[in-house]
């Protein structure tokens, strides 16, 4: 159990670290180099502001020869509309989301924003498109203020602060010291500044996604126990964040997924049960499954992994 955990772990550091990194300047400490290249197309166009509309289109993928990955997806979901994905480790969320961010091309079937496939449009255009939320989400070494502005780098300091409030953000950021004795929102961040909180990371991030304001965004919760009153706060600032975007959330805590307009329940790389939460618990199938099991608790932890161990990955 521990391996798969830290197996999926892993590669949702390298899917977030990967897609922070790429085309970006370096960080000072190092530079990620895609693994799997991925090439615009020639003469590939850009994409302006879509209005959101995301599909996946009878969409297979696989790592290599070995199993895992997605089998025969299709899936459309509407501007505006907010999808959670469920699924135990392993099952694919992960892979889904980085065909979406074009980490990976599609081995059958298109993925496709606005009716357009993404083979046909420049990566940089792409990614203007993507906001995107985890609590992996790499910090550089810089000060608060440029962590934040990553998100966009022309904002305003007004604009920049008020990303930080609406992440609920700004009073933590506030009470920063680095140890050049650098305070606030001069505070350095990263592997040699203030070691932040996964919360408080995530919150980072939610901070970048509000500047940024891309029309489709990309959530991946982490699995660990915030204490509650981060949580509610998290919570908030995610709502504030969600507005008027098209959403797709990676969500173990099931009690953000049951507020979503529709949920996908991935199984081996399988969509095997669509519609919201009173429709799936109705339905008294996998989703239910988890619900009853979680009851506002987590999914994936390491005991439920334990519990039920996944096909094609030897436990340890
Ligand atoms: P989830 O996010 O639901 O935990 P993933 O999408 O990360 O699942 O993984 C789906 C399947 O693909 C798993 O069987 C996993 O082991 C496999 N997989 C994921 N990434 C890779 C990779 N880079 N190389 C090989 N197999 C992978
Ligand atoms: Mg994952």
């Amino acid at each position: 159990a521990m391996r798969i955990a830290q197996m999926s772990g892993w590669v949702s550091q390298s899917l977030m670290a990967l897609w922070s990194n790429i085309g970006e300047v370096e960080d000072g400490m190092r530079t990620l180099t895609p693994a799997h290249a991925i090439t615009d197309a020639e003469g590939a166009q850009v994409l302006g502001r879509v209005q959101g509309e995301v599909r996946f289109d009878q969409v297979s993928f696989a790592y290599g020869r070995e199993k895992g990955g997605i089998d025969g997806v299709d899936l459309t979901i509407k501007p505006g509309e907010r999808i959670g994905i469920v699924g135990a480790s392993g099952a694919g969320k992960s892979t889904l989301v980085a065909l979406l961010l074009r980490l990976y091309d599609t081995e059958k079937g298109r993925v496709m924003i606005d009716g357009t496939d993404l083979r046909d449009v420049t990566q940089e255009s792409l990614r203007r498109n993507i906001g995107m939320v985890t609590q992996e989400t790499a910090m550089f070494n810089r000060s608060a203020r440029e962590n934040i502005l990553y998100g966009r780098p022309d904002a305003t300091e007004e604009e920049m602060i008020a990303a930080a409030k609406a992440a609920e953000a700004h009073d933590f950021i506030l009470g920063l010291v680095d140890h050049t004795g650098k305070t606030g929102y001069e505070a350095a961040l990263g592997e040699r500044g203030v070691k932040l909180s996964g919360g408080q990371r995530q919150r980072i991030a939610l901070a970048r996604a509000f500047l940024k304001n891309a029309p489709i965004l990309v959530l991946d919760e982490a699995t660990s126990a915030l204490d509650s009153e981060v949580e509610a706060a998290i919570q908030k600032a995610l709502g504030r964040v969600m507005e008027g975007k098209t959403v797709l959330a990676i969500a173990h805590r099931l009690s953000t997924i049951a507020e979503m307009d529709r949920i996908v329940v991935l199984d081996q790389g399988r969509i095997v049960e669509e519609g919201s939460h009173a429709e799936l618990l109705a339905q008294n199938g996998l989703y239910a499954r988890y619900w009853n099991r979680q009851s506002g608790g987590f999914l994936g932890t390491e005991e439920e992994e334990a519990e039920e161990p996944l096909p094609g990955i030897e436990a340890a």
